[in-house]
């Protein structure tokens, strides 16, 4: 038996598939019920309104987008950026372009035509300071 403390409210627990407690990953489930439904009703709506408003923090809020669990298109955006090319997208970690480019790429067909790659320096300010940016909008 695998016992460990869970890292969020630090009871003992089984250790089965995920790092929370029974009583946090309930409460993790509550929480995501808890967005998504302000989401759905609050079309539009900015991601600090609904961590102030479900008392979520903005951090699950954006892990739920990077998840794909929750869609950025109900909120006002752009909340995540593309992690190739820094363009904003809806959900998951990478534009319709670039993982079209990345599946292209790992089936070896590059000599069709060069991404043409950013030197990123910018645009990776994008993604470290995306929280901060929210805050202050
Ligand atoms: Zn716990
Ligand atoms: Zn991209």
């Amino acid at each position: 038996m695998d016992l460990r403390n869970c890292p969020r409210c630090g009871r003992l627990f089984t250790y089965i598939s995920k790092n929370l407690c029974p009583v946090c990953i309930e409460e993790d489930e509550k929480e995501f019920k808890k967005v998504k439904e302000y989401v759905w009703a609050h079309r539009g709506c900015s991601a600090v309104e609904v961590h102030e408003a479900t008392g979520v923090s903005l951090e699950k809020i954006l892990n739920y987008l990077r998840e794909g669990r929750l869609e950025a298109r109900g909120l006002k955006g752009p909340l995540l950026f593309c992690e190739s090319c820094g363009e904003p997208i809806d959900q998951g970690r990478f534009c319709p372009k670039c993982s079209d480019q990345l599946v292209r790429g790992l089936k070896g067909e590059e000599n069709s035509k060069k991404p043409s790659y950013s030197t990123g320096s910018g645009k990776e300010k994008n993604k470290m300071y995306l929280a901060d940016r929210i805050i202050r909008r």
